[in-house]
């Protein structure tokens, strides 16, 4: 390992970025000196000027990293280009590294502006680097381990946070002491692959892909070094793309989770809603599950490539009101040749679902290299710049309605 590395992490709107924190936590653990550094701490409450871009950049420079690694999003693309361009501008021997999903997505078009681009698991990018072994096996340069999908999500290492995190938007000390929820996640990957999906990219991009789990065990691990990290947290919001897969890792799951005395709140699929795991799920302090829905007419569905029979979901949703959990139905409205009839159809299948629920509608989002984006170009409900990556979008994509 190179003594002098010196590592800048960097994440632009989300606090709590799972990546860059793992990321961070894995370079601790090869002793590598690094910082976080987070601009603003969410899309969703923050905005920002051109200015303080500036500015974030000057602090990063400050630090005199050997590396910068950033997590780019597609609708805050042109901020991590920016810095990008500054870091170099200033001092073209730090290396830039980009990774995440629009490096995923867009690895070419990143190539322009960051020297190295990660598709795929960004922690492989990590053990090159303690290796010094990084580099390119391939004229489009992307780091050779990293295009392979993680297979093996045990022994990660836990979630970094610390007191020399650079918080440029907000305190660092308020967020600690305001966190009564934080986010986890126990598993790796989606055996799905819907059109609208980051995950749909994925797959498409990297050579090995495989859903993988981490033991209960390493998951109450996990808890508790977050709940020694924010002392107030009553809830874990556990982030996997579908919780409930495997029946028998949630029994034991909430066998454990009990214990803790906590709530928790998870996403779920309807083709893996047993009533005895979401009873069980229940009786240790489910409090909430999130279903994808995003449409219920057939040729809606086809787009978006889920099919769920109505039928299914209000069976799921029936079982969740006689449990007492509260269902949150996701769905995504404006689909490139949704008609009126198809909305109607889906506005009255939101009426029979059961109360209490809360309804989330998303606005699409065309984000780069999906197949819900490549169908819309294909057949012209769009035009290039309205992919998600060449202006900045903040905001609040979903619009919650609860129901009583
Ligand atoms: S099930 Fe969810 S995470 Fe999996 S591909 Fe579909 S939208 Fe993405």
């Amino acid at each position: 390992m190179a003594t002098n590395t010196r590592v800048a992490v960097v994440s632009l709107f989300n606090y709590h970025g799972y990546g860059v924190r793992l990321i961070s936590g894995r370079l601790a653990f090869h002793k590598i000196d690094s910082r976080l550094f987070c601009f603003k701490r969410s899309t969703y409450t923050d905005t920002f000027t051109w200015e303080e871009v500036n500015e974030f950049t000057n602090l990063i420079l400050a630090y005199e990293p050997t590396h910068v690694l950033m997590c780019v999003h597609s609708p805050v693309a042109p901020i991590a280009r920016t810095i990008c361009s500054i870091i170099k501008i200033r001092d073209n021997k730090i290396r830039t590294v980009v990774g995440g999903p629009h490096p995923t997505a867009q690895p070419v078009e990143c190539m322009l502006w960051a020297d190295d681009v990660c598709v795929g698991d960004g922690i492989r990018v990590v053990d090159h680097l303690a290796d010094i072994e990084y580099g390119c096996d391939t004229e489009d340069v992307f780091y050779p381990a990293a295009s392979k999908r993680l297979n093996d999500v045990t022994n990660l290492p836990q979630l970094r946070y610390s007191e020399d995190d650079v918080c440029f938007g907000f305190n660092y000390y308020d967020e600690k002491m305001r966190t009564n929820r934080v986010s986890l996640f126990t598993s790796h990957g989606c055996f799905y692959k819907c059109s609208y999906c980051h995950e749909n990219v994925v797959k498409k991009r990297c050579q090995k892909y495989s859903v993988t789990h981490k033991s209960v065990d390493e998951v109450m691990n996990d808890i508790a070094h977050m709940r020694r990290t924010f002392p107030l947290v009553k809830e874990i919001s556990f982030s996997d793309h579908i919780f409930t897969f495997n029946s028998d890792w949630v029994r034991d799951f909430c066998a454990e989770f009990k214990r803790t005395g906590l709530k928790f709140r998870c996403f779920g699929h309807f083709n893996f809603a047993e009533f005895e795991a979401l009873d069980a799920m229940q009786r240790s302090g489910l409090n909430c599950i999130s279903f994808g829905i995003q449409h219920v007419s057939a040729t809606m569905n086809k787009i978006t490539g889920r099919h769920t029979p109505k039928h299914v979901i209000l069976d799921v949703a029936n079982m969740l009101k006689y449990l007492g959990i509260l269902g949150r139905y996701d769905f995504i409205r404006g689909l490139p040749g949704e008609t009126l009839d198809d909305i109607k159809e889906l506005n009255d299948f939101i009426r029979q679902l059961p109360k209490p629920h809360v309804i989330r509608n998303f606005e699409l989002r065309y984000f780069p290299g999906t197949d819900i984006t490549e169908y819309a170009l294909d057949n012209g409900f769009i035009t290039e710049d309205q992919v998600e990556g060449l202006t900045v979008r903040l905001g609040d994509w979903s619009y919650n309605y609860t129901n009583y």
